[in-house]
């Protein structure tokens, strides 16, 4: 599934944090009865406006957002990869996930105690990533042990066996392997089978108090700078006042807002940055019963774009008529479109593009 692992050292607000995406999830939670509700993962909604605009038009029973899927990791301490405090298992879980949200303590209060005696946002980012390095060369020297057995048999080993040597050295000069620079077929079955977690997208998440939310402090500032220097994600947030902010009605929401001077909540930036590095995008179906937002990946074709609602639909795909989210709203309906001739019949070459108001037509 689309998730995002959370990480971090023990006392950065995690656990605070993922209240706050929990309480998101329950907010929605009449929508999301299918799911079956896991302790250590929420499932919540992807900020769009557009979703709201179109219900507004086609006045539908629902309205269901996109979600994604995030995973509590619980604290990584150093010594993870020897499998100190619940390393092991915690490593095991965060391969499983598709991006990484590392939250970062940046908030000074001498009443949390830090597990490293000081914060030092920096110095706590290259502890965990050492971790996680250390838990990918493990990974990766198990398995060149097992290709070089298997070599003998299976000469097609080859390749790839030389494409992990090269990656381990690259690991091994403590480098993620997402920088790793010598693309090929065998390396990437190589990741595909391992996922390594250095290989996975980052996103830094600065947790302040509220005094940082307004203004960048110290801390931030240098968690900032670093994810700019990697080319990764940064979303600052104040994982104790998102946890207020979920759930208040629209006005309360931007006032509450616009008093810390501010655009959009962190949850909000983190869901949405989270959504965009994992590559999705979103169309929309619009019925009476239900508008809806459907995820899928940038770049997916129309019938691949159907099997998100349902794997029948890419099997009997026979055409789409799409309609724009700009030419929705400007006409007001599907018949409107219709009528104005700004509904498209798309064939299965179409590239679904983001925003658009999407009913298949399949053979079941
Ligand atoms: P975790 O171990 O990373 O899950 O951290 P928690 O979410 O349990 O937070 C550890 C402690 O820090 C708790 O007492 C939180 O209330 C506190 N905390 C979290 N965020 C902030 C913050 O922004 N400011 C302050 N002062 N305390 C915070």
């Amino acid at each position: 599934s689309l998730s995002i692992g959370i990480v971090g050292l023990p006392n950065v607000g995690k656990s605070t944090l993922f209240n706050a995406l929990t309480k998101a999830q329950n907010a929605e939670s009449a929508n999301y009865a299918f799911c079956t509700i896991e302790p250590n993962k929420a499932v919540v909604p992807v900020p769009d406006p557009r979703l709201q605009i179109l219900a507004d038009l086609v006045r539908p029973q629902r309205v269901q957002h996109s979600t994604v899927d995030f995973v509590d990791i619980a604290g990584l301490v150093a010594g993870a990869s020897r499998g100190e405090g619940l390393g092991n298992k915690f490593l095991a879980t965060i391969r499983e996930t598709r991006a990484i949200l590392h939250v970062v303590r940046c908030f000074d209060d001498d009443d949390v105690i830090h597990v490293a005696n000081s914060v030092d946002p920096l110095r706590d980012i290259e502890i965990i990533e050492t971790e996680l390095l250390l838990a990918d060369i493990q990974i990766l020297q198990a398995r060149i042990g097992r290709m070089e057995k298997l070599l003998k048999g299976d000469k097609t080993l080859g390749p790839k066996l030389e494409a992990a040597r090269r990656l381990l050295d690259h690991l091994d000069g403590g480098e993620p392997a997402a920088t790793f620079g010598e693309p090929s077929r065998a390396l990437d079955e190589l990741l595909a089978e391992l996922r390594l977690i250095t290989a996975k997208q980052i996103i830094y998440c600065a947790n302040v108090d509220e005094e940082g939310v307004a203004e960048d402090n110290e801390h931030v500032r240098r968690v900032r700078a670093l994810a700019t220097d990697r080319g990764a994600e940064f979303v600052k947030i104040s994982a104790k006042m998102e946890e207020d902010l979920v759930g208040l009605e629209d006005d309360e929401y931007q006032e509450f807002l616009e008093s810390y001077g501010i655009a959009e909540s962190g949850l909000d930036q983190i869901v949405r940055t989270g959504f965009g590095c994992l590559g999705l995008i979103s169309y929309f179906t619009a019925g009476v019963k239900e508008v809806r937002s459907w995820t899928i990946h940038d770049g997916d074709k129309a019938p691949r774009a159907a099997a998100a609602i349902h794997t029948d639909f890419e099997r009997g795909f026979i055409r789409a008529e799409v309609i724009g989210y700009d030419s929705f709203v400007e006409h007001g309906s599907e018949a409107k479109c219709r009528a104005a001739g700004a509904l498209r019949v798309e064939g299965r070459e179409y590239v679904v593009r983001d925003g658009d108001v999407v009913h298949f037509l399949f053979n079941v």
